[in-house]
């Protein structure tokens, strides 16, 4: 099935449903929506692009994107979304990768690329959605559906890219589809009464939240800053109500900050799905006493978007629970469409309490990575997508990530997790935020270090700091240095560059002679 289909479905149903804003403006109804998106599918193909084509799209957040992804669709060509915060260089690499034919660009990131497309090979067009060009794009006659099979590719998702150049993920119409129902089984049932808020990049897994919203009949929003502003966000959500948005854990902090310090009302908003990175159970437990019970965590990977387990809102607000704090702290139960394991090296399942690779199987899963069969091998054996996250399962099912498996210390032949050595020293109140890492140790292989961000003028010593962990967690998983720093480096999804805080660690090595 071709994911255009929700769209149509949802355009017939209701055309005069409210469907795209800006700030609080609208912007479309559905059946505007339905036919701008049909299109713009008219005018890809009389350009010349043909089924299975790429189309890449790097844009700011803007209603335009979900025209431009529905548009290609109805064309039965696949997207190639481009975070829009990358350099151009590392945007030009990804179209280039992609073998995009034509790119979609808002003028404020889109200028930048223009001096490097003669260099890419395979694109014809760049079209800018505040043109005219644009403008009568959207003005050609109504597409029909283009028909496309469940494993055709839809969405070319490139990985953040931490380690080496990015790989592009082949996400196909299956895993959309497989991703969506699974929003509503086990994240949030949304309703036509709903708005969802695209505060992070449509790019990522916030975009790909679009579908649900649209098999919903819901509002969908995008803020005029185009991004994460918490008073904005605030100030939307009581114009909208019923706001629902997905949120990186940095974010979550900084507008429950928000909330607390300016005591606005956060009613609002009704969910707030929060993922990508670790949540500390500190953080989430300050989080719902400023903002009730409005949260929701998932955790996946590109390679199983937005879709491996999800920490369920009852289970947030069950404080009565026995192990309530531990699942707090973990990321929950194996969402309904695939499969979740925790193996040994061989893939063979481990006990329930034993840390090990977590390993995913079902409809959400990657057709692979594209033109890369030997990543795509090390990757899916047997049918399972090895994450490359370190977790271990509890008897009831609730996963607990530790970390990724190569940010995991080796001290003295024993196993460090940092996730754990970091819930420790947050538990610290001058700690704001704090990464632990390994530094190579001649004697015990490595040995642990804490990069420590201070609240805003706190203060700790790394004595006070050593005593807490002394209280709470093994002596041998103790830092043994304490690196008191303004800011921790991050990527542009907020994630910690844990690859970059072990290379200050390491002693430049001597020029050559
Ligand atoms: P990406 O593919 O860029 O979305 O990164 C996915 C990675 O982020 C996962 O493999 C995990 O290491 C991490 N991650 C995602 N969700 C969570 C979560 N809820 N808690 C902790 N780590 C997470």
């Amino acid at each position: 099935m071709n994911l255009a289909t929700l769209l149509a479905r949802a355009a017939r149903v209701d055309p005069a449903a409210p469907a795209l804003h800006v700030g609080r403006r609208l912007h479309s109804r559905y059946g505007e929506f339905d036919r701008r998106a049909r299109a713009l599918a008219t005018s890809m193909l009389d350009a010349g692009l043909a089924r299975g084509d790429r189309v890449a799209l790097f844009m700011t957040n803007t209603p335009e994107f979900l025209e431009v992804v529905f548009g290609a669709w109805y064309a039965g060509l696949a997207v190639v979304p481009v975070n829009c915060k990358l350099h151009p260089r590392e945007a030009a690499y990804i179209v280039d990768h992609g073998e995009a034919r034509a790119v979609f660009v808002t003028p404020d990131v889109g200028h930048a690329l223009m001096p490097l497309v003669p260099g890419l090979r395979r694109v014809e067009h760049v079209i800018d959605v505040r043109t005219p060009a644009f403008a009568s794009m959207t003005e050609s006659r109504a597409a029909d559906i283009a028909d496309r099979a469940p494993d055709d590719l839809a969405w070319l998702f490139y990985t953040s890219g931490t380690t080496g150049q990015p790989k592009g993920v082949m996400i196909t119409h299956r895993n959309l589809l497989a991703m969506t129902l699974c929003y509503f089984s086990d994240v949030d049932a949304a309703t036509r009464e709903d708005a969802i808020l695209y505060a992070a990049p449509m790019s990522h897994g916030a975009g790909m939240y679009a579908f649900a919203h649209v098999l919903a009949g819901a509002r969908h929003v995008v803020p005029e800053s185009g991004g994460f502003d918490p008073a904005e966000i605030v100030e939307l959500s009581a114009h909208h109500r019923n706001v629902a948005m997905f949120a990186a854990p940095t974010m979550v902090k900084r507008l429950v900050d928000h909330v607390e310090a300016t005591g606005a009302d956060p009613s609002g908003v009704k969910t707030i799905v929060y993922g990508g990175g670790p949540m500390y159970a500190a953080d989430i437990r300050r989080a719902m006493a400023v903002m009730g019970p409005r949260f929701v965590q998932i955790y996946g990977q590109g390679e199983s978007p937005m879709t491996i387990t999800a920490l369920a809102r009852r289970h947030l607000l069950d404080t009565s629970h026995p192990r309530h704090t531990e699942r707090l702290a973990s990321v929950g139960v194996a969402q309904s469409c695939v499969e979740v394991r925790v193996t040994d090296e061989n893939g063979r399942s481990l006990p329930n309490g034993t840390p090990g690779e977590v390993v995913v199987r079902g409809d959400t899963v990657m057709k692979g990575y594209w033109r890369n069969a030997e990543a795509t091998a090390n990757t899916i054996r047997d049918g399972w997508l090895f994450t490359g996250d370190v977790g271990a399962l509890d008897d009831d099912g609730f996963l607990t990530l530790m970390d990724r498996s190569k940010d995991m210390i080796i001290s003295g032949g024993s196993n460090i997790y940092p996730r754990e050595v970091e819930e420790v020293l947050l538990g610290h109140p001058a700690v704001a935020e704090v990464s632990v890492v390994g530094k190579p140790h001649a004697d015990w292989g490595e040995e642990v270090v804490a990069f420590v961000v201070l609240r805003e003028g706190a203060r700790a010593t790394g004595a006070e700091l050593d005593r807490l962990c002394l209280d709470h967690i093994a002596r041998f998983k103790r830092p043994k240095q304490y690196l008191f720093v303004a800011a921790l480096p991050k990527n542009n999804y907020g994630k910690v560059l844990k690859t970059e805080l072990r290379n200050r660690l390491v002693p430049p090595a001597d020029p050559p002679a």
